[in-house]
């Protein structure tokens, strides 16, 4: 079933998304060449825009793509999407693909990329996920090595993904030369004592708006927050484990491989991160921050 909504944005015009329609030549078709993000939006306001805009921006260069708008562009592109949803929570969703040329892996000379952008109500972690934390797997990261880029081309991600759910899984935490990356589509953090850890940036992890966000709000609270590569004896025996993303927020995972983290349930520290987290985004909502 589509989703609802009466527009989405497509290469200059508002639709009906019945009637965007994309050539079959495509490259983000063809080939899945394309670059995409996802911009929450809390009380009607878009939530760290220049953290999601600048991490586009790499995206694009990554892919020696041409950003197609500008800041105002973009602004006035969201604004329109988001009217139609009022001031509900909600989350944009836009991709970029390198354009409609000849089937050829070597980039087109000429092509026009492919600008498609549409808002969509957020759907948050139900809350017995949020209670009693939620359920993950580790495995093997089989992706490539520009995990860094926010690529369209997610076949890995939802292979590991179908994997987690058909046992019974919520998320799949990868596990590259025997230290844990990612989640399949979130960052992973561990709790040890009163410190947290999480993987360090670099080729192999997508910089997650969410991650860094709570490596803000841990450096502002004074909670130790080490950014340094877990191994996997470290997930196994971390007091919490949580996953953090912009729609899911910081989620608890309190299973991994059918073994119980720490307690078994959502930790201390989960709860405090948590209500600081709530806290910036009312302040935010507020206009308090920017
Ligand atoms: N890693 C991957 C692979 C993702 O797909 C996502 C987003 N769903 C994240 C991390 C989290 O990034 P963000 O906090 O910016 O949503």
């Amino acid at each position: 079933m589509m989703p609802t909504m009466s527009q989405v944005y497509l290469d200059g015009k508002f639709l009906p998304p019945e009637q965007a329609r994309v050539s079959v030549f495509d490259r983000g078709f063809i080939f899945g060449d394309g670059v995409y993000e996802v911009i929450p939006v809390f009380g009607g306001r878009l939530f760290r825009l220049p953290h999601h805009l600048a991490r586009l921006e790499a995206s694009l260069a990554a892919i020696r793509l041409r950003n197609p708008h500008t800041v105002q562009e973009w602004k006035t592109i969201f604004t329109r999407l988001m009217a139609e949803h009022g001031t509900s929570d909600q989350s944009i969703y836009l991709q970029i693909t390198r354009g409609v040329a000849p089937r050829d892996h070597a980039f087109p000379p000429n092509a026009i990329p492919t600008v498609f952008a549409y808002a969509l109500p957020l759907k948050y972690p139900p809350a017995e996920q949020l209670m009693q934390g939620v359920t993950a797997v580790t495995s093997a990261d089989i992706r490539w090595q520009r995990c860094d880029i926010k690529a369209i081309a997610l076949l890995a991600n939802a292979l590991l993904r179908q994997q987690a759910i058909e046992q019974g899984a919520v998320e799949a935490i990868l596990v590259r030369d025997g230290v844990i990356t990612e989640g399949a589509a979130s960052n992973i953090f561990i709790v040890s004592g009163d410190r947290l850890v999480t993987p360090p940036k670099g080729p192999y992890i997508l910089p997650g708006i969410t991650r860094d966000l709570v490596v803000e709000i841990a450096r502002a609270n004074k909670i130790a927050c080490e950014e340094k590569p877990v191994g996997i004896e470290a997930l196994r025996t971390a007091d919490e484990v949580w996953l953090t993303s912009s729609t899911k927020e910081i989620l608890p995972i309190t299973r991994i491989d059918g073994r119980p983290v720490g307690a078994g349930k959502p930790g201390p520290m989960h709860a405090r991160m948590f209500a600081l987290y709530k806290e910036y985004k009312q302040a935010f909502i507020q206009g308090k921050v920017e």
